[in-house]
């Protein structure tokens, strides 16, 4: 196979977007399947949107998800800069190149006079508004005058009219514009900076890109570049537009039905092994019914052939799903090292837990939690004593009889020197059977009294984890707190 070599472009807006995510992920895939490169290249040529620290997000995000790069801003390569701000002398040559060779022209025309035709297609009801290639029929000489005098300028392809573009995608086949319908798009801003058409092409030419993986958003845009490579006499990359991404009503994922940034995603506890999972699957699946896949598996499976013309919708209770699967797949000191991060984040972080019990907190609570903070917020319990009990389960199980049943509990507890689960399963059999009471009778209010919950896991998981003492303590300040009505 020819030499594989495919970038990520994104323009540092200020975070990664699930849809670049997902971009950046199907690049990644298709070059470790193929033994390619994978190459970073910031596009921040649009100096209105510069954002601080953008690119660093970026990056960090990137890293998080597992995408490393083989060449970028901070990991170097031979085809560098990376950063399209460090790169203006190469478009600037390569535009005065197609200015030289007749394929773009200065365009000196005032932002009033293309406000006025732009007024005057739309009164016209034109479909679009379109450049009148007024500029083009400057003599060399008016052109020479206008540059020396200092007037501003863009430089613009010309688009000759009356053309079929014609070029392959991979995933939408063969795809057909009218060059009636491209415009003289510039290709040098008046502020110098090149415009993403002009820089994307010059690089994907000179960083060798083979594979264009982009959004669909950039399909028509696809015209303008093959024109771009055509005029300078390149060979085309080879193209693949992948399906837009929806909110579940259809409409195109947006801010406004639910979180975007992949940063959001973390913060809220989402596994990357998950997050990354999830996200391959909008589009592409590998002919199977699998859904869970770790980032090996998706290397080996993936392919661009199986990408999916149609939209895919963003399925936030899959990607739930699949959090909590990926979750029960790591091991409980992977966990470990988890759950004390998030402990470190929360209001119980000053507490100094033994690392045996968070283990038992894991082995007890894996079974029953989705995210990783859920081993705190679900089962406070473990971390500090009741301060409410839930009151149905009170008028439940709380009857008249009960505090004198749980205090000949609590002292048959307290006999017994380092209980095991099996002591208080025992020792809470025996009690029953001299009360002369089902289990039941004392398993629920139990429960309610060292935990305040009425569900949770096993009743004698839970009385090993916090331990005689702390079990002993719960029970008496229970007996004093809970008052029938
Ligand atoms: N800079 C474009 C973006 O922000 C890149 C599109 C492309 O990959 O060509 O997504």
């Amino acid at each position: 196979m020819e030499n594989i070599r495919v970038r990520f472009a994104p323009s540092p807006t200020g975070y990664l977007h699930v849809g670049g995510l997902r971009t950046a992920l199907y690049n990644y895939l298709f070059a470790k399947k193929n033994n390619g490169k994978f190459i970073l290249r910031i596009e921040d040529t649009d100096r209105n949107r510069y954002v601080e620290g953008a690119v660093e997000n970026l990056i960090k995000a990137l890293k998080w998800a597992g995408l490393d790069y083989d060449e970028g801003p901070d990991a170097g390569g031979d085809f560098g800069p990376y950063m399209q701000s460090q790169r203006l002398d190469i478009y600037k040559k390569h535009a005065d190149e197609l200015i030289a060779k007749g394929h773009a022209y200065y365009c000196f025309c005032t932002p009033e006079r293309l406000q006025n035709l732009r007024a005057e297609q739309e009164k016209q009801k034109l479909p679009q508004a379109k450049y009148d290639k007024h500029c083009l029929s400057l003599s060399k000489s008016e052109v020479e005058k206008n540059l020396q005098s200092g007037i501003p300028y863009v430089v613009r392809l010309n688009v000759l009219p009356n053309q079929k573009i014609v070029f392959d995608d991979i995933i939408r086949e063969r795809v057909e514009f009218d060059s009636n319908n491209v415009d003289d798009q510039v290709l040098i801003k008046s502020d110098g900076y090149p415009t993403y058409h002009l820089a994307n092409v010059v690089d994907d030419h000179l960083m060798q890109i083979s594979h264009v993986i982009r959004g669909e958003e950039w399909l028509s845009s696809t015209p303008k570049h093959v024109l771009l490579y055509d005029a300078f006499g390149w060979e085309r990359p080879k193209f693949a537009h992948l399906p837009l991404l929806l909110n579940p009503d259809k409409s195109k994922l947006s801010k406004r039905q639910g979180d975007v940034a992949v940063e959001d995603y973390r913060d809220k506890g989402f596994l990357k092994d998950a997050l990354v999972n999830f996200v391959a699957l909008l589009g592409w699946n590998a002919g199977d019914d699998k859904e869970f896949y770790y980032m090996n598996e998706l290397i080996d499976k993936f392919s661009l052939e199986r990408v999916n013309k149609s939209g895919a919708v963003f399925d936030l209770q899959k990607l739930n799903w699949l959090n909590a699967e990926h979750l029960r797949k790591l091991s409980d000191e992977q966990l470990l090292v988890l759950l004390k991060e998030e402990i470190l984040h929360s209001e119980f972080s000053s507490l100094n837990l033994a690392d045996e019990h968070l283990l038992l907190i894991i082995s007890a609570m894996k079974e029953r939690v989705s995210f990783v903070k859920e081993f705190i917020t679900t089962c406070q319990y473990f971390y500090t004593p009741p301060v409410e009990y839930e009151q149905k389960s009170v008028e439940k199980n709380w009857k008249q009889e009960t505090p004198e049943q749980l205090k000949k509990l609590r002292d048959s507890f307290a006999s017994i020197d380092n209980p095991t689960k099996e002591d208080y399963e025992h020792a809470l059999a025996k009690t029953a059977e001299e009360l002369n009471v089902g289990k039941g009778k004392l398993i629920h209010p139990l429960r309610l009294a060292v935990s305040g919950q009425s569900t949770g896991p096993g009743m004698f998981d839970l009385l090993f984890i916090l331990g005689k003492d702390e079990v002993i303590k719960r029970i008496d300040t229970a007996i004093k707190k809970i008052t029938i009505v």
